[in-house]
């Protein structure tokens, strides 16, 4: 079937073809790591461990690379905060961030680069740079002079102004350009540094992700993907030191990105503080829950996190799991993916069509009275699960622990309480003018099957 990604840097959808027929290179960036990750930094990593089970489900031999970025100011803050050595806080980190994705079900990837293991290419790039005129020397620094490069800004679509503006980009007086970016700079003390020809000091963040990503797929590679918050800088300065070291010669082929994770309308994030980390959130549900929160939500599509959002997930997991639980007795047939699921994935990773046909596959099993078609069914809806990462437990797993010995009688419906909050919940978003919220409110409430209705004494409801 063929795959439809929406590429960045033409702002449209286009059918993927990649370089080499049957392979694909995808590099995703990774975490910095200086804390415990949070439930937005899960997002990137949740939709591209999907687009790459799709890859290998299409036969392709995909070489999956996402990085390790170990050496940031954030790593040096943080570690002079905790008193911990920098090797101690980031190893720590690393492991934990392992744990935590494992948690929700996304696989390893193939290469995991680290940026301290690239240090020398890193010189190597930068040199290439200063030589063909691309970048300067001033202060102990090196900058990138974004000057020199006709196409500056393409990726992101942004004019002149814009960059400045815009995020991350420090205004310092070395700088020959406000808009030049930092290639490499002066270490002091016992901050973290290399020698190198431009003094002793460490790469800026986006020399690394250049550098990691030629190392380990080529100067030109298939998919580069990430939260839609680094396309400007740090994608744009990407694409801006791998053509300008290669003499123009192509980067990622294809850009994917995906939209905030959201908390009332603001991006998670750990500058703004109104971040839930993934072990907190692991505490409240289980992973698989978590993970089809995530996927519920087109994957460029801003996701409003909400704890009514995550219970209903979890509520939907059950409901797939009592199913299995069910037809325990049916034996699996072959683990074949419902073509219909495949193919909504294949449009641009619609994971949300996806999800509707594997509930209806399960609302199908569950009707279904011949013995040969249940079993073949059941394959069908552990194998499209499985391709978005779920259902990948036996009900007994899934349900161990969380209410022994009740599952046969569970009943999962929403209760009357959480109805009567959501409507009060409502009433005040329609006050504020919210209608967004307001609608999403009353949607999210018939899909759990109550029917509200607006009447002039206020707002009644029923079970449909
Ligand atoms: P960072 O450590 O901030 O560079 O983020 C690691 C990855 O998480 C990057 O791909 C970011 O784009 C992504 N990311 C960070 N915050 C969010 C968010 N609120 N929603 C979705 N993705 C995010
Ligand atoms: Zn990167």
């Amino acid at each position: 079937m063929t795959l439809h990604l929406y590429n960045t840097a033409h702002r449209k959808k286009e059918e993927f073809v990649p370089m080499e027929p049957g392979k694909v290179g995808m590099y995703v960036c990774g975490p910095t790591v200086y804390d415990r990750a949070h439930i937005g930094n899960a997002r990137p990593v949740v939709i591209f461990d999907v687009l790459a089970r799709l890859l290998r489900h299409q036969g392709y031999e995909l070489t999956y690379v996402r990085n390790i970025t170990d050496v940031e100011d954030k790593i040096i803050d943080a570690a002079a905060k905790n008193g911990e050595s920098i090797d101690a806080l980031t190893t720590r980190t690393t492991q934990a961030y392992h744990d935590d994705m494992a948690a929700l079900n996304a696989l390893p990837p193939d290469l995991e680069p680290r940026a301290t293991e690239h240090i020398d290419g890193m010189i190597r790039m930068i040199s290439k740079l200063i030589e063909k005129g691309h970048a300067y020397e001033a202060e102990g620094h090196v900058l990138f002079d974004v000057t020199s490069m006709a196409d500056y800004g393409k990726l992101s679509g942004r004019n002149r102004e814009e960059m400045i503006e815009g995020a991350r980009v420090e205004i310092a007086p070395h700088k020959k350009d406000p808009a030049d970016f930092v290639l490499w700079k002066p270490s002091t003390g016992d901050m973290p540094g290399w020698d190198s020809p431009f003094g002793r000091g460490r790469p800026g963040w986006h020399i690394e992700c250049s550098v990691m990503s030629e190392a380990t797929l080529g100067i030109t590679f298939d998919i580069h993907g990430g939260g839609r918050d680094l396309i400007f800088p740090h994608h744009e300065n990407e694409v801006a030191q791998s053509c300008c070291a290669h003499d123009g010669a192509p980067f990622a082929r294809y850009w994917v990105h995906n939209g905030f994770l959201m908390v009332d309308g603001k991006k998670m994030s750990k500058s703004l503080g109104n971040f839930r980390t993934v072990q907190d959130v692991l505490e409240e549900a289980p992973g698989e829950a978590v993970r089809l929160y995530m996927l519920k939500t087109p994957y460029r599509k801003p996701l409003n996190w909400t704890d009514y959002g995550l219970d209903q997930a979890k509520t939907e997991m059950s409901k797939l799991y009592i199913v299995l639980k069910d037809f325990d007795e049916v034996k699996t047939g072959p683990l074949e993916p419902n073509p219909e699921v495949v193919s909504a994935l294949s449009d641009d990773l619609d994971t949300h069509a996806a999800f509707i046909k594997i509930q209806n596959l399960a609302k199908q099993l569950r009707r279904e009275k011949n013995i040969a078609e249940q079993s073949r069914l059941k394959g069908q809806l552990i194998a499209s699960g499985q391709l978005m990462g779920l259902l990948e437990k036996t009900w007994q797993e899934y349900f161990k622990g969380r209410i022994e010995g009740q599952v046969a009688t569970l009943t999962i419906s929403i209760s009357e309480e959480k109805i009567e909050s959501l409507i009060a919940e409502r009433d005040e978003a329609k006050k504020q003018k919210n209608y967004a919220r307001a609608d999403e409110i009353r949607d999210n409430l018939k899909a759990e099957g109550i029917v509200l209705e607006d009447g002039p004494g206020g707002t009644t409801w029923k079970r449909a």
